[in-house]
């Protein structure tokens, strides 16, 4: 996919599906900027995006602050002038437990990253791409933003938030030439599967990931590249059509609903 002469600008760039997006991006030509907390992972795709030829800067940010999005809006800007492919995709899981167990903290924690971060990355870049009459826009939602997940309703609720959100955001700009769509990933080879799989875990994480895996039809989790394609195609012009959609990559997981217990 071509993005020669875009910037794309990607939220959790640190690991995982953000970093495997923003080099993604930058080979398609793009330049990028990096968001995370995480300085020192975010650093690296940083490095990494700039070893596979392209420019990249990070910006440190934590996205559940108004000031901070503010600030990595603006340190996008000052240093590529535009905003093109915004990828709002930082997120965290939370602890599982079960609803009437659920700690009030880590809801309001899960809820300010996952769904009040992606409505002030979408209150923030949606301006800058109005003055630019154009710009693409993929929020991280998941298969948990369809469907109820026992032991996660933080996260549950967060995700079909995100969904809501995206809904929302696409029928107010696509007039405008932004489009918004969600992305919705069952289980991903990346930290946070890995974080869930020690907190499901009495037996190793081994024999939960062969538990996990043995719900999904082609028998593994995806790839945070296999995630990062599908986002690529919705951010580029060969997706101008695609707005509001929210779009399931689970290796099958969905498609049948009995395979999920
Ligand atoms: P990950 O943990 O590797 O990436 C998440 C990134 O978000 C991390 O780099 C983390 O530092 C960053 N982050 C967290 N809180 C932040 C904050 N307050 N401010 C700035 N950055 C913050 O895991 P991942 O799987 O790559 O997750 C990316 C997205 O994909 C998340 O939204 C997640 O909910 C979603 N997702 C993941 C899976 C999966 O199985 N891995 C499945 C469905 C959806």
């Amino acid at each position: 996919m071509d993005f020669s002469g875009k910037v794309a600008l990607v939220t959790g760039g640190a690991g995982g599906i953000g970093r495997a997006a923003s080099l993604g991006f930058a080979q398609g030509g793009a330049r990028v900027a990096v968001v995370d907390r995480d300085a020192v992972g975010g650093e690296e795709t940083a490095r990494l995006v700039r070893a596979a030829g392209s420019e990249a800067c990070f910006v440190q940010a934590d996205v559940t602050k108004s000031a901070d999005v503010q600030g990595y809006v603006k340190a996008t800007l000052d240093a590529y002038g535009t905003i093109d492919c915004f990828f709002n995709n930082a997120g965290i899981e939370g602890k599982i437990a079960l609803t009437g167990d659920y700690e009030e903290d880590v809801f309001d924690a899960v809820i300010a990253v996952n769904l009040k971060g992606v409505f002030l990355g979408l209150r923030h870049v949606i301006p800058v791409m109005l003055r630019q009459q154009g710009g693409a826009i993929v929020n991280t939602a998941s298969t948990a933003g369809i469907a109820g997940s026992p032991g996660l309703s933080g996260y549950v609720a967060s995700k079909h938030g995100v969904i809501g959100l995206t809904r929302t955001a696409a029928s107010e700009y696509g007039r405008n030439g932004i489009r918004v769509n969600a992305v919705c990933p069952g289980p991903t080879d990346t930290r946070m599967i890995h974080s869930l799989e020690a907190q499901t875990s009495t037996e190793g994480s081994n024999s939960v990931r062969e538990r996990y895996q043995s719900t999904i039809p082609i028998g593994r989790y995806s790839t945070p590249e296999e995630i990062a394609n599908l986002v690529l195609f919705l951010s580029s012009e060969l997706a101008g059509s695609i707005t509001g959609g929210q779009y399931l990559i689970d290796g099958g997981r969905g498609a049948s609903p009995s395979a999920l217990r």
